[in-house]
């Protein structure tokens, strides 16, 4: 039970790589709130995770909303009793075309959730987590934000932007005992792939063709490093951007 007595929020928690990320932690020993854009979700995540013997609440409120964010993170402190580890894991995708086919407003939604998203919980739980002189924050990039995707202008550039905003808030919160680091994922077939993949998008043998372990990674593989991160065995890692994705990004030959 290596978090247990911890207290957790999961932004995006209601599928996909933050339900597992939920229910891991949860799995472990720690209280967890589940966020998601629509209660159904986030309470259906919060239930399975009470079958581990575990306190769980669902809060609806979009990460894109500075005011909702910070009562959200009211009421993990006060229904929880704290707040020890922040995973931001909430994110959406753009329809993958060329530049002159995007539209700005896809820009500004991908944008206002995955990056602004990070940031406003991020200060939101730092506000509570510098008063305790101790926190985790785990933000789940991608690896699209470490390598030029084409059609995916928004996207990739929110991640690289969540990497660096890692690296700005681990040095600037590592005076207060807070570690603030990044799992970049590679393809999991999750509701956001899945569409891509149904609409040619995304090609599944095309990916695992350029991948070294030649398999995809799985919600639970995501989940594996977030709680390493979050844990003590990490205590003296911050900053970094960890890819989890079989090899994927640091294969710059394959035939
Ligand atoms: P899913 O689309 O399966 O799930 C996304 C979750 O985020 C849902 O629970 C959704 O809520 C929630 N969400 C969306 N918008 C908001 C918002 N504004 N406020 C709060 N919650 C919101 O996504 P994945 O599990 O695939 O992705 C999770 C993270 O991992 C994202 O940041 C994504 O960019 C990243 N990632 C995913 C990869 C993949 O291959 N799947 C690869 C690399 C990175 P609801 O359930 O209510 O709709």
């Amino acid at each position: 039970m290596r978090f247990a007595g911890k207290k957790v929020l999961v932004t995006g928690g209601g599928r996909g790589i933050g339900q597992a990320i939920a229910l891991a932690f949860a799995r472990e020993g720690a209280s967890v709130a589940v966020n998601a854009a629509h209660m159904a979700t986030a309470e259906e995540t919060a239930a399975q995770a009470r079958e581990f013997k575990v306190k769980a609440i669902a809060i609806e409120a979009s990460v894109t909303d500075e005011e909702q964010v910070k009562s959200m993170v009211d009421r993990v402190v006060r229904d929880l009793g704290g707040l020890d580890v922040l995973v931001n894991n909430a994110g959406i995708s753009q329809p993958i075309m060329p530049l002159l086919e995007q539209s700005t407003a896809d820009w500004d939604r991908v944008m206002a959730t995955n990056l602004r998203g990070t940031y406003v919980c991020s200060k939101a739980a730092a506000k509570w987590m510098i008063e305790q002189k101790a926190g985790k924050i785990v933000n789940i990039s991608s690896i699209a934000g470490l390598t030029g995707q084409i059609y995916r202008t928004a996207y990739a550039t929110s991640k690289a932007a969540v990497i660096n905003l890692t690296m700005v808030l681990a040095v600037e919160l590592a005076k207060y005992n807070i570690n603030v680091n990044a799992v970049a994922p590679g393809y999991v077939l999750t509701d956001l792939v899945k569409n891509f993949v149904k609409q040619g998008k995304v090609k599944e043998e095309a990916v695992l063709h350029r991948t070294p372990l030649g398999r995809m990674s799985t919600p639970e593989d995501i989940a594996f490093a977030t709680l390493f991160l979050a844990s003590e065995e990490a205590r003296n890692i911050t900053g970094v951007n960890l890819p989890v994705d079989a090899g994927w990004t640091v294969n710059g030959w394959y035939m």
